[in-house]
Order: C-alpha cells, then structure tokens, then sequence
C-alpha cells in the first residue's frame, strides 16, 4: 500500500517500493522502527522516505553493480552506518558483508531470512535474495528477472542466463517477485506476440495496464505468473520454442539457442 494512503507516518510491517529515476523500484522492508533497502540508486527518495516515517536504516542490499543499483549507497551508509550485503565478485561503491551463492542474510528484528543465489547473465557477478520476510515467501531479483521479461544480457551469455532463470523458476510458485524495474507493460507487449493464445498473460496485462493508469506499481509478480506468462521462463514450452523459431528464421535445438533467440527477438522489437 502507498504511503499516501496511510494515515499516520507509521509504516505497517511490509516492503513498499520507493521510485527512483524514471522507472526504478528501491525496495523498502520494514518493521516497527528498523529498515532494509534493496538497490539504492538514489539516497534522497529513500533519506525521504525513512525521515517522513521515522525509520532507522540499518540493512542495505545490492543485486548487482549497475550505478542505477548503487548510487545512493555511500550517502545511505555516511548518514545511517547501515551495514553493506553485495555480490562478492563485482566492484561495489562499498560492501560489508560480500556474498555468494548459499549464503544467508537474516536480520531477526525486520523478520528477514534470504538465501542467495549466483545469477549471472545482466552483470557477471549478479546475485538474488530468496527467502522469506515474516511468513512471505520473497525474491528480490535485481535486474534478472522482470515480469513478463528478464535483463539484458551485458556480461553473461545465453546459457548463462537460462540457468538463472531456471533457478528462480524452481522456487516456491507463490514467492513475491520484487523487481527493480517498472517494465511489465512494455514486455508484456513483446510477451503477448510471442505467446498471442496465452489467457493468463492477457488477464495479467489487463490487471497490469490498470494499476500503470492508477500510477500504482505492476509489482511484485510471483514465480507462478512468471512461470505462466514470462517467455523466458518459458523456453521448454512448444509454442514459446516454435515462435522463436518462426522469429530467427531457422530451427533451434535447444532451450538455449531458444533463450538467445528471444533476447534477440525482444531486444530488437518496437
Ligand atoms: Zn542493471
């Protein structure tokens, strides 16, 4: 729920998405008086957000090294002291505590359990958190998995990041996606050529299109509806496999060379 709407400046337990830039999600997890941020790429909106509601920053997250994911964070640590989890093998502004796959962050207090996940592909070092946050089952996935859509794959291959995506997708279905990105609308519409039949991607854009025209957030997804309606949680199914190769022109053996021609298709689609 938007803070907007709640009446006092007291904050229920929950993780609300604080805007930054044009279409980024900084997520804020709260409970009582203790906060988490997820990807600060800016320090105001979230030194705004922790002021107007009287929150003490005392856990920041990064997913992965991009400026967009970590701009804010030296502002965030100078004010706050809050303690520092990052991917152990990308250059970050500052990391405490460096992590790879298997480690755990658990934070009692916020009721924060994550395990995390090597998911190379949009950086080389990318990681996610998975876990739970009080009874909910939580991902916070940096720039790896979007709904209906997954990142750009800058430092990682194809192969490389099909295996990411596999790991997400064996999570439990009704574990909160909590993306960085507001992208649902435009790859939903890639999405919707890719799998024009899909029922449950044409009720999810209906739902989506609405929240965007109430400025609400499409966010989180859940692994469920990825896994329904996402194309690249998709590349074993046989209509997904058929329009890629309908889209490259030529047949393709494998779910990778599935995965590569559907980064290709969207990358290049308008
Ligand atoms: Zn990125």
């Amino acid at each position: 729920m938007p803070a907007e709407k709640i009446a006092t400046n007291h904050l229920e337990p929950g993780i609300y998405p604080i805007k930054a830039f044009s279409d980024n999600y900084i997520w804020l997890l709260t409970n009582g008086h203790d906060a988490a941020v997820v990807d600060p790429g800016q320090a105001a909106p979230v030194f705004d957000t922790l002021q107007h509601h009287n929150l003490t920053l005392v856990s920041i997250l990064l997913t992965h090294h991009h400026q967009d994911h970590v701009g804010g964070v030296l502002d965030l640590v100078a004010h706050s002291g809050a303690h520092v989890f990052g991917p152990a093998s990308e250059v970050l502004p500052v990391c405490n505590t460096p992590l790879q796959e298997n480690d755990t962050v658990k934070d009692a207090s916020l009721g924060l359990r994550l395990t995390v996940l090597d998911v190379p592909g949009h950086t080389s070092g990318h990681i996610a958190y998975a876990g739970t946050f009080g009874d909910d089952p939580i991902l916070f996935c940096g720039d790896t998995l979007f709904a209906a859509g997954c990142g750009r794959l800058f430092e990682g291959t194809p192969a490389q990041m099909d295996a990411s995506m596999g790991k997400l997708a064996a999570l439990p279905p009704q574990t909160r996606v909590y993306c960085a990105h507001e992208y649902t609308l435009s790859n939903m519409r890639w999405a919707r050529t890719v799998e024009p039949d899909n029922q449950v991607l044409a009720r999810w854009q209906q739902a989506a299109q609405k929240a965007r025209d109430q400025d609400q957030p499409t966010l989180p997804s859940s692994i469920a509806q990825e896994l329904a309606c996402n194309p690249f949680m998709r590349t074993r199914h046989p209509a997904v496999a058929q329009a890629a190769a309908q889209w490259a022109r030529h047949a393709l053996t494998s779910p990778i060379e599935v995965f590569a021609a559907l980064r290709e298709w969207k990358n290049n689609f308008r």
